[in-house]
């Protein structure tokens, strides 16, 4: 083996200011309250932010609700210009972005830059192909937009998480206030400046920050005809129960506990890149990760060697370094929560292993892991670990695979390894989950609907579908 030199991204391509206020009809305002954002991979101080309280949170419902009534009554066409627009500047700016959302959030560069941003634009350029062809989208001749839509996204993909929600909103004529996670509130502030580079008119998005009280205020406010939310399924019940009565539709993308399935007649060598990709990309802060494999017995020893073979190449450390594969847990809690979980795996009987692996001093880190001898009953494979831990389980026919796989209250994503394609489709069929990748996994398309079963949540994001939720 040989050393990497180190290849760092450049961290001077983006400016951040000392403190950012609230974005609300087209402007920054000052909050009167702030709190501070901080690399997870140093711990260094990035900002100050504005921590908008129940008033502000009016203001914004208050802009948006004004911006709506031109903005619903724009030609599609006209809206559909904008969105163009959006996603052309987010593309010219997007190694600003990429490096921003990597030092907020603590994804490796690469991520963010070859996954990440082009991801966001292709959201954009998607739904304003819609925008003027919402009467041919399946949902009658002449569909109406809802209103002002109060969304609120989680910390694990800030931009994308925005970019879901956003994109479609706009593309339906509806206005919006969104509120970005309390540790990686930067690149939506970022976003707030895209907006007015675009012309975008006042009003039309504006960005609230803050933490889960500022999100309650947005949710419960009497002017917010429509709720979006992704994050856990704690806080995703509570919203469904202060919405419940209230005439508010409502949308629901919370956790999960993904199943990658493995026959034995999989090739091997791709099936490992899939696993590595299903529970180590993006330091396993996803909710579709595949976090319970499911391996036939007869090639579980082979699978598991090659397994760890390539787990032992993963480089762990800085996220601006273009060689590193898994950076910086993104907070303190977060890393906590791994590290409980990962005990009580370890005390529940499961074997523990992780390759060598020297991580940094500061910061947040976990080195990637996995369990075997892992059963249905342990914890580590009944709740979402929500880092790079993986739970290894085994099955002999598939009948059995299909029942240790659905034996979750989660049902969001699976992921299945075969040659045989009438054996994919066979599994597939029996799966409940949302979205079910075939010899591959974690591929996202802006034109591909996803979205969950039971605990996971309900309605779809992305597609023709993701149009649904916004329109009347
Ligand atoms: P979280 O639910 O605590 O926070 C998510 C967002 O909700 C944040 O912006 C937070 O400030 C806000 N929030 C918190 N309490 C709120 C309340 N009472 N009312 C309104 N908003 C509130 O989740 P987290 O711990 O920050 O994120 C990790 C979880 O999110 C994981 O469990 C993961 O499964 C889930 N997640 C799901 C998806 C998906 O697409 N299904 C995507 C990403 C993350
Ligand atoms: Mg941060």
């Amino acid at each position: 083996m040989f050393e990497y030199a180190p290849a760092p991204e450049s961290r001077s391509i983006v400016d951040i200011a000392p403190s950012y206020g609230l974005f609300i009809n087209g402007s920054f305002d000052e909050g009167k309250a702030t709190f501070k954002t901080v690399n997870p991979a140093t711990e260094e101080v990035l900002s100050e932010v504005a921590l908008a309280g129940p008033e502000d949170v009016d203001r914004a419902v208050g802009a948006a609700r004004k911006a709506y009534e031109k903005w619903s009554a724009l030609p599609g066409a006209e809206r559909a210009k904008y969105l163009f627009r959006i996603a052309r500047i987010v593309q010219e700016r997007s190694r600003e972005l990429a490096v921003l959302e990597s030092l907020d959030n603590g994804k490796p560069i690469r991520e963010s830059r070859d996954v990440d941003l082009p991801l966001v634009a292709a959201h954009f350029f998607y739904y304003a192909g819609w925008a003027d062809k919402l009467a041919y989208a399946g949902f009658g001749p002449d569909p109406r937009p809802l209103g002002v839509a109060g969304q609120v996204i989680p910390w694990n993909f800030p931009m994308l998480m925005l970019a879901w929600k956003i994109a479609p909103a706009l593309a339906a004529g509806n206005t919006v206030v969104l509120k970005p996670a309390e540790t990686t509130p930067l690149s939506a502030l970022f976003f707030a400046d895209v907006c007015r580079q675009a012309e975008l008119p006042p009003g039309v998005v504006n960005i609230v920050t803050g933490a889960g009280d500022t999100g309650r205020y947005l949710v419960e406010h009497p002017d917010v005809a429509k709720v979006a939310f992704t994050g856990s399924t704690e806080v995703g019940r509570q919203i469904a129960r202060s919405v419940a009565g209230t005439g508010k539709r409502l949308t629901l993308e919370l956790g999960g506990k993904a199943a990658n399935i493995v026959f034995d007649d999989a090739p091997i060598d791709q099936a490992v890149e899939g696993i590595v990709n299903g529970i180590f990309f993006n330091q396993g802060h996803v909710c579709c990760a595949g976090s319970r494999l499911l391996v036939q017995e007869s090639v579980a020893e082979e699978l598991l060697s090659s397994l760890k073979r390539r787990m032992a190449t993963l480089r762990v450390g800085d996220p601006l370094d273009k060689n590193t594969d898994i950076g910086a847990i993104n907070s303190a809690a977060q890393l906590a929560k791994i590290t409980e979980l990962s005990e009580i795996g370890a005390n529940e009987g499961a074997e523990r292993w992780s390759p060598p692996c020297e991580l940094p001093d500061r910061g947040f880190w976990f080195a990637p892991t996995i369990f075997t001898g892992v059963t249905q009953a342990h914890r580590i494979a009944r709740e979402e670990i929500f880092g790079p831990v993986l739970a290894v389980l085994t099955f002999r026919t598939p009948d059995e695979a299909i029942e240790k796989a659905n034996n979750t209250p989660y049902g969001l994503s699976a992921g299945i390894w075969s040659d045989k394609g009438s054996r994919i489709l066979a599994v597939a069929d029996q799966l409940r989950a949302g979205v079910i990748w075939a010899n591959t996994f974690n591929k996202f398309d802006p034109t591909s609907p996803f979205g969950g079963y039971k605990e996971s949540g309900y309605g779809r994001e992305g597609g023709r579908h993701g149009l649904e939720a916004y329109l009347a």
